[in-house]
């Protein structure tokens, strides 16, 4: 066992937000380090790096959802990557890395009995790159790209939330599979990443330019697949230009996520009719068994240079509610980390 710190430094859920999470929904805390508290088969991780997803913020709300809310009280539930400390479990040595939902803490119990079991990360990926370019983020473009969106040569794809971590991936897959790809995001910088790093044919700036106007004229003919992290008003643009026999993808919808009360709308789902267009949610959750042969291909196109990311990397453990506001500021410069 290596040498533990003397505390577990946490920030828990201090109360709900009721509309935009701010630093005050979470309160600092230190507990005992629960060494003592492993049974067979569990293991105790230290955190080394925590991964910010808007997931996070669902996860904050009393209701129901694809997994239960965060107690108040509760250290705030997050990815990370960390070290194995102690082990009762042969499958995750000591020292080796793992990834899972460890939470904002310096140390978490993890590998207990019906729970998500931590994957170990492969020895030639790196922290950054196991809770970024190889984590889960990728891995909801992937799926929703091919399995669910069936992206292919000659379609028009659309994507929002284009230079976000799931967004940024989904605009190479539908580029590498051979579609014309237009990207949204917000500020000219970010429009600029999409065209020169990540292959988008073409950028819309929402913060600055009219999405409508602008996909009347880049995409004449209607868009073939539009994989939407935003929803509001970028999803009705996205259904007002969407192809005949269209697909539309819902991965997220982060424009909503700080909302009271959800926005009313789409106002034109019946464009849907007129189109023959189908408009489907999932969850990455459902699609596990595509963790394996999506990471190879990934890794491949890693390796070869076709695939490029960007990752942004705060510092220090007093910075992670401030982090995790960044998300919905348009601050985040890529996927959102953290290193304590
Ligand atoms: P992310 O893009 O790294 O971070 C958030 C980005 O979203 C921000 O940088 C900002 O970029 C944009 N944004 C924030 N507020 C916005 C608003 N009001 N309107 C438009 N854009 C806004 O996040 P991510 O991890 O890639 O996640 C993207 C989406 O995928 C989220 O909705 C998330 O919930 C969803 N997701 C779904 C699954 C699934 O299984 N279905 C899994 C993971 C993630 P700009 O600067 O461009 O505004």
């Amino acid at each position: 066992m290596s040498v533990l710190a003397p505390v577990n430094r946490q920030w828990v859920l201090a109360q709900r937000p009721n509309g935009r999470v701010q630093v005050e929904h979470f309160a600092r805390r230190d507990a005992e380090v629960p060494v003592a508290d492993l049974t067979t088969g569990e293991i105790l991780v230290q955190n080394l790096l925590l991964g910010f997803d808007p997931a996070q913020r669902g996860w904050m709300d009393d209701r129901p959802g694809y997994l239960p809310p965060v107690g108040v009280g509760e250290p705030m539930r997050s990815s990370a990557v960390g070290r194995v400390a102690s082990s009762t479990n042969p499958a995750y040595p000591v020292g080796s890395l793992v990834r899972g939902l460890f939470g904002w803490q310096d140390y978490a119990v993890a590998a207990q009995a019906g729970q998500p079991q931590p994957t170990r990360a492969p020895d030639d990926v790196t922290p950054e790159q196991a809770l970024g370019v190889l984590g889960a983020a990728s891995l909801t473009a992937y799926v929703g790209m091919t399995t669910i969106g069936r992206a292919a040569a000659g379609d028009c794809v659309l994507v929002s939330g284009a230079a976000g971590a799931v967004g940024s991936v989904a605009v190479q897959i539908a580029r590498l599979r051979g579609a014309r790809v237009l990207g949204i995001a917000g500020g000219p910088e970010k429009c600029r990443w999409l065209v020169e790093d990540y292959g988008a044919d073409a950028a819309i700036d929402y913060r600055n330019e009219d999405v409508g106007g602008r996909l009347a004229v880049l995409a004449p003919q209607g868009v073939d697949l539009f994989f939407d992290n935003v929803g509001g008003d970028t999803l009705e643009a996205g259904i007002e230009h969407i192809a005949r026999f269209g697909r539309i993808v819902l991965c997220g919808a982060i424009s909503g996520y700080n909302d009271v009360a959800p926005a009313p709308g789409p106002r034109n789902l019946a464009r849907l009719i007129a189109q023959r267009a189908q408009m489907r949610g999932f969850i990455l959750l459902d699609h596990l068994e595509q963790t394996d042969p999506a990471l190879s291909e990934l890794q491949a196109w890693l390796r070869d240079g076709q695939l490029r990311y960007r990752i942004d990397v705060q510092e220090g453990f007093d910075a992670i509610p401030s982090t995790f506001l960044r998300l919905f500021n348009g601050a985040s410069q890529g996927k959102q980390l953290l290193r304590l």
